[in-house]
């Protein structure tokens, strides 16, 4: 057994990436959660726990002795529009924990009181967004997505005053691999040129991408980008199987690790619309659900620019025509680069989406059988979630035994169908979809097993969390809040009773617009 390790190497960094933060006290904290089985992890001592030293720690009211809370800073272009000096205005950075496994967390505050970056914001955090991120970011790391973790989530006993007036307070405790951003490369690059640029990427290779450690000159940093584009490609791919939208997809809300990271409007599709966006700022649908892979890439783009000083090989003579030209080749191996994530975006996307339908070796033809059904659900405002769980059901409907043993289909039923009001449609393209899995070599057992594994029964429906946010703001109890924490822990698991499908799995009759 080892033992509870700090580390501090960002705050080691130097002042230029953080300035000092002490966390507020708050009036009167009170538990909302407390995740036991992360603390485990990290090794956390017993009394940092779900006890009364561990609600004066995560709500900030004590810095304990091994906390050195600082607030990271950091630029961001915010829906399109470089912002240069962006930074924790409502986080703060206590500590990097070693995990019994040897793996470094960031542990941040988030509502902990103002910092140096507050830019006239109060620091605070209401206790709907709180609520929010503990549960989908719990939920998605249950769903097998790269994401930050909940730790704990305390409520203050204070108001904080937003657009809808006075509504209670809570402060967050973050983990994440690291909070290391776009952005703060924009932020080095902007205010601190290649210097601050190289030894935020040594710094970001060392902790994140440690098998680039041996790499030197141009191309250590260009495997870098390649590997950040890699994690990003993957990460989205993750977010279209489950039906994620982030909605603030900011350069400064992408993660170098690519974990996702913020969840301030972020929300899970119901009836599926390639176009939908849930954040109520985002009036142009910049960062909607189809658009994010694209986006990601735009990011990638702007992390590239960055880097560009030292993917730029020294040229040859002092001439203004030499400079051109190796500008010019950074920009071409940069780009090359970027090309390269558009290519693993869409192969992931075809691989992804094919293993959600059954489709055992995905081949770059299945890419209009795949895009064909995602239009009949946004022809007939079909639940995503629903539909590939149900694509399922006609594989176990449909199957039988044949006489040597082998799992087979038979005469079919279409138990899909039923999440149409008009058919028609649908079955016609189930044709084509059978026909396409009778490819697989598979037996149809082990496509059904395949199919649950990458198809979630539950995802944390929209409606359920504003109705326990509603639950929590207007009456104090966390019971709703309770409940549906502990039904998304096992979302791969359909549950039987109806009030359960109900409550967890039924999507909402009337979408709203999630407030950020
Ligand atoms: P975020 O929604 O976390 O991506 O925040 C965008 C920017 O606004 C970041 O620089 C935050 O630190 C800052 N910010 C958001 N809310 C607050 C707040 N309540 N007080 C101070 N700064 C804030
Ligand atoms: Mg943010
Ligand atoms: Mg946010």
């Amino acid at each position: 057994m080892t033992a509870f390790t700090v580390q501090h190497s960002l705050f080691d960094l130097g002042s230029f990436f953080t300035q000092p933060a002490s966390p507020k006290a708050v009036q009167a904290p009170q538990w909302i959660a407390f995740n036991q089985t992360l603390a485990e992890q990290l090794q956390l001592p017993a009394e940092l726990h779900a006890t009364q030293t561990g609600l004066s720690v995560w709500s900030g009211n004590h810095v304990p002795e091994w906390a050195k809370p600082r607030a990271h800073a950091y630029a961001g272009h915010q829906f399109g529009n470089l912002v240069p000096q962006l930074g924790d205005g409502r986080a703060l950075l206590l500590a990097e924990i070693i995990d019994k496994h040897g793996k470094h967390w960031d542990v941040q505050l988030k509502g902990a009181g103002p910092t140096p970056f507050s830019r006239g914001g109060d620091g605070r955090s209401a206790i709907g967004p709180v609520l929010r991120e503990y549960l989908l970011s719990e939920s998605m790391f249950v769903l097998g997505v790269p994401t930050t973790r909940a730790l704990a989530a305390v409520a203050s006993g204070e108001l904080v005053f937003r657009d809808q007036g006075g509504v209670p307070g809570a402060v967050f405790t973050r983990v994440a691999s690291s909070h290391l951003r776009i952005g703060s490369f924009q932020f080095a690059s902007l205010h601190g040129g290649a210097e601050k640029v190289k030894q935020l990427a040594d710094y970001a290779i060392a902790r994140h991408y440690p098998e680039l450690q041996d790499r030197t000159g141009i191309e250590r940093y260009l495997a870098f980008l390649h590997a950040v584009a890699m994690k990003q490609a993957e990460l989205i791919s993750q977010w279209l199987r489950v039906g994620f939208i982030h909605g603030v997809m900011n350069t400064d809300n992408t993660s170098i690790c690519g974990e996702t990271i913020d969840y301030g409007p972020a929300a899970f599709l119901d009836s599926y619309h390639p176009q939908k966006v849930f954040s109520s700022i985002d009036r142009r649908g910049r960062y909607a659900f189809s658009s994010q892979p694209a986006i990601a890439q735009w990011n990638l783009a702007r992390l590239a620019e960055c880097l560009l000083p030292l993917l730029t090989v020294a040229p040859e003579s002092n001439d203004e025509a030499s400079a051109k030209a190796a500008r010019e080749n950074a920009i071409a191996v940069a780009t090359r680069v970027l090309d390269e994530y558009s290519a693993r975006a869409q192969a992931l996307w075809l691989s992804t989406m094919a293993s959600k339908m059954g489709i055992e070796h995905a081949q770059a033809e299945d890419d209009t059988l795949i895009q064909d059904f995602l239009v009949v659900l946004q022809t007939h405002d079909v639940d995503y979630t629903q539909a590939f769980w149900q694509l399922a059901n006609e594989l176990i409907e449909n199957s039988g035994e044949s006489a040597s043993g082998e799992s087979v289909l038979v005469e079919p039923t279409a138990p899909a169908a039923s999440l149409f009001a008009k058919p028609d449609d649908y079955l016609a393209w189930r044709q084509r979809w059978l026909q396409r899995l009778s490819d697989n070599q598979r037996s149809v057992h082990d496509t059904v097993n395949a199919m649950r594994s990458v198809n979630p029964a539950l995802i944390p429906r929209n409606h359920r969390i504003a109705e326990a946010i509603t639950e929590v703001e207007e009456s104090g109890s966390l019971k709703r809040f309770y409940t549906l924490l502990n039904a998304w822990k096992t979302p791969y698991h359909m549950p039987t009773s109806e009030l359960e499908l109900e409550l967890y799995q039924a999507p909402s009759k009337a979408e709203e617009v999630q407030r950020t």
